[in-house]
């Protein structure tokens, strides 16, 4: 595995896996596990060569948020991506991503950006797409590899390259879970044994939820009551919000396979998100 801490030679190492086949790429903020580790088994399959990047990004932080505090460990991350068959491993550093006279900002119509996690986290959706479109131009992937855990993202993204008729096809990567079922996420560091009830009543909740679909519930609004109230009473009230949304984020009210659940609450310092796609198979967790 290649490390690249330049943005001229990661063009160029870029470019020439390009020449050479398909390249697969997988972004990220770094302090893997094995939700990213799927990305890139994944993109490893599938692809001739791949490219990770590691790039905690501040333009998607609001101002209280935890940009500090993200946990951040190169050294380990390094090894899990050689290990999981990364070929070119970009470590970019703001001053290169973000140099003097940078002016460019990709926002997305209020539908898609300013709902969900985007009504909680104002311009969060503003980073996240002007990150990915600078990282696609440096990498020039052939696919990309993204997770279904961050779900309004990977529909954001989808119709960015669609918009911008970018030549990369999008993979949407199914999340992955701890043994218990809680969503893998870089932020479960900052639980603690004490809020692992609290943690573990969203993959409660859209358990719950599946299971009422598959009894013939079609009431949109009455699974995203059923999946609010389990998440309500398990954070203690701190449920940030919980829907059925459609592959464009509308909210339907009839309920359909292929829909999803989507939910975000707060538990002690830590903010999760987890969804389910409604008509799939969900645990059972131990
Ligand atoms: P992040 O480092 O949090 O920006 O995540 C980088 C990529 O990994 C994103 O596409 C995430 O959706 C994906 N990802 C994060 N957690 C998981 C998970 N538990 N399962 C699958 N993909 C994940």
């Amino acid at each position: 595995m290649r490390i690249l801490s330049a943005r001229d030679e990661s063009v160029a190492a870029c470019r020439a896996a390009a020449g050479r086949g398909t390249l697969g790429f997988v972004p990220t903020m770094g302090s893997l596990h094995d939700g990213h580790l799927a990305l890139v088994t994944r993109a490893r399959a599938e692809c001739d060569s791949v490219a990770a990047s590691i790039f905690v990004n501040p333009l998607q932080f609001g101002p209280h948020e935890d940009f500090d505090a993200y946990p951040r460990d190169e050294a380990r991350d390094a090894e899990l991506c050689d290990r999981a068959g990364v070929d070119l491993l970009l470590l970019l550093q703001r001053d290169e991503m973000y140099p003097p006279g940078f002016a460019t900002t990709v926002t997305q119509a209020g539908h898609l950006t300013g709902v969900l996690e985007g009504a909680e986290r104002p311009g969060h959706f503003d980073g996240v797409l002007t990150v990915v479109a600078k990282l696609f131009g440096i990498v020039g992937p052939s696919t990309a590899y993204f997770g279904r855990k961050d779900y309004q993202q990977t529909v954001v993204v989808r119709r960015m390259i669609a918009d911008l008729e970018l030549p990369i096809e999008l993979v949407v990567v199914d999340t992955v879970r701890e043994s218990d079922g809680l969503a893998r996420s870089s932020r479960n560091a900052y639980l603690g044994p004490e809020l692992r009830p609290a943690a573990l009543s969203l993959v409660a909740a859209l358990t719950e939820v599946e299971r009422r679909f598959e009894a013939g519930e079609r009431d949109a609004a009455a699974l995203a009551g059923v999946l609010s109230a389990i998440v309500q009473e398990g954070t203690g009230g701190r449920l940030d919000y919980a829907q059925i949304v459609d592959a464009d984020l509308g909210t339907p009210r009839t309920a359909q396979a292929g829909q999803v659940a989507v939910v975000a609450a707060r538990v002690g310092p830590a903010r999760l998100l987890d969804n389910h796609v409604l008509g799939r198979p969900l645990g059972p967790f131990a």
